[in-house]
């Protein structure tokens, strides 16, 4: 979501000329978006506009500004902080980015700006249609949540559920198909709730008519609520043709006593029917999902509740964070705190677990042939190696990352496949990667104009 948001502060910036730098030596303003989800986050981001000082005292015209949840949630109490602040803007104030910029460029003056509006922040038209060379995009289709989980913190940062509508998300869609991507991901804290608040239409008829949207190859969405998870769908799986076969389904917890305090509203057991109903539909499903450790009051009984769970489910891919209170949030006074060491500890055994079934799901694919969308080069190859071999990154339906080599008399690619749909058999595997030998082309790129400078 924050990279999401990140784009649109870059893009409404365009506007007064500002152009986005590699390098922080160089750069006239600096924007640092924020995370308050979790504690470390949101360490991360103090200690880092911390750090930005150093650059304001060697140049005092630089302009530094800080937005986001982090923003939203301490407001001014931030310009106390940290002196070398001009600009705190919350995460309803985005599309006011500029107009407090062009001010504190005339006025040298320090802005707060964190209110939040009833309204919906619509960022839609400001999409370019110019040719970006990348081939995956994210754009989010409802804003909030209502859920009120009482561990987190997004309620309050982000404000009540409001969806999009229907026609600028397509709209939006149909303009970063223009510019190249070749694969949305549906944003929203809850997407299967899309609409129903504002009658719009349901979630799967938004995922039917994005299908709709020509030169759109692949659609994913995340996140899916399990309460919320409607039998309509689960049969998209099956159903709509250019949807990802990939759910994220975070359960959080294996214990229905914790899933209560954390006000979740579903059970273990009617969660794992779910599951089954999803493999049902759809048998090579890929089921991730996120949990957290050491929620307040959490037994060794209940944390092993939870491992029991992951091997039942045996997901392909997990996302496991160690609970901290936050700022409103009900479990911040919740009692029974379990200590760092003790977090620490089921963490790493949660780890242990899901990476034995990681590594066993990505083992079971070695020999066959998965389509992947190329989305850059690999991250370990960034360059042409001694063989004169590019090396490509790209994923499986199933959003397994895949790394592939080409050699540069390989005739059978365009010079930078980016974008491209291709049949690969995979060679090996490993925890966090797949190695395989491309096939061949399934669909050719639709003019990507960045290529050439990342042939160059
Ligand atoms: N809307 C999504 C979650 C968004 S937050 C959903 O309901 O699934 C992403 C993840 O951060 C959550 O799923 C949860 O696992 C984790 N998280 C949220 N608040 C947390 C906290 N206070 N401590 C630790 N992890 C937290
Ligand atoms: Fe937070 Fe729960 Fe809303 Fe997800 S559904 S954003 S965890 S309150």
């Amino acid at each position: 979501m924050n990279v999401y948001d990140s784009e649109q502060i870059a893009k409404g910036l365009k506007a007064l000329e500002y152009h986005l730098t590699s390098s922080l030596e160089t750069a006239d303003l600096i924007i640092v978006n924020t995370c308050a989800i979790r504690a470390k986050a949101e360490q991360k981001a103090f200690s880092f506009l911390g750090r930005l000082a150093a650059f304001k005292k060697k140049k005092p015209d630089l302009i530094i500004g800080m937005g986001g949840c982090v923003a939203q949630q301490e407001g001014k109490k931030i310009l106390k902080r940290l002196p070398h602040l001009d600009l705190v803007f919350g995460t309803h104030a985005i599309g006011r980015l500029p107009m407090h910029i062009q001010r504190i460029e005339k006025e040298k003056c320090r802005i707060v700006d964190i209110e939040m509006s009833e309204a919906l922040v619509e960022f839609g038209s400001t999409v370019t249609l110019k040719p970006t060379g990348k081939a995956t995009s994210f754009v989010t289709i409802m804003q909030g949540c209502d859920n009120y989980c009482t561990y987190c913190v997004v309620p309050y940062v982000r404000g009540r559920e409001k969806s999009r509508n229907p026609e600028n998300i397509i709209q939006e869609i149909q303009n970063l198909v223009k510019s190249g991507v070749r694969e949305v991901t549906l944003l929203g804290q809850n997407v299967n709730s899309y609409g129903q608040k504002e009658k719009l239409c349901s979630f799967p008829e938004l995922l039917q008519e994005t299908n709709k949207i020509k030169g759109l190859l692949r659609i994913r969405f995340t996140t899916s609520h399990p309460k919320d998870l409607s039998e309509d769908l689960i049969l998209a799986f099956k159903d709509i043709e250019k949807l990802c076969k990939h759910i994220h389904l975070p359960i959080q917890t294996g214990s229905n006593r914790i899933l209560k305090k954390m006000n979740r509203k579903y059970t273990r057991e009617s969660y794992l029917q779910k599951i089954e109903r999803l493999r049902h539909i759809c048998p090579d499903i890929a089921i991730t999902s996120d949990i957290i450790v050491g929620f307040p009051g959490e037994t060794e009984a209940d944390f092993k509740e939870t491992l029991d769970l992951i091997k039942t489910v045996e997901y392909d891919n997990l996302f496991s964070f160690k609970y901290s209170d936050r700022p409103n949030a009900a479990s911040a006074c919740f009692p029974s705190k379990i200590s760092k060491q003790e977090k620490n500890d089921r963490l790493q055994r949660l780890l242990e677990l899901q990476e034995y079934f990681t590594l066993k799901k990505n083992k079971a694919l070695v020999g066959s042939d998965q389509s992947i969308l190329i989305e850059g080069s690999s991250k370990k190859h960034k360059a042409v190696n001694a063989d004169h071999e590019w090396q490509w990154m790209g994923r499986t339906s199933t959003n397994r990352i895949v790394n592939f080599s080409q050699t540069n008399d390989d005739t059978s690619f365009n010079k930078v496949p980016i974008g491209q749909l291709i049949k690969v058999r995979i060679e090996k595997a490993f925890s966090h990667s797949l190695w395989a030998k491309p096939i061949r082309i399934e669909q050719k790129s639709v003019g990507l104009k960045g290529e050439e400078s990342y042939a160059a």
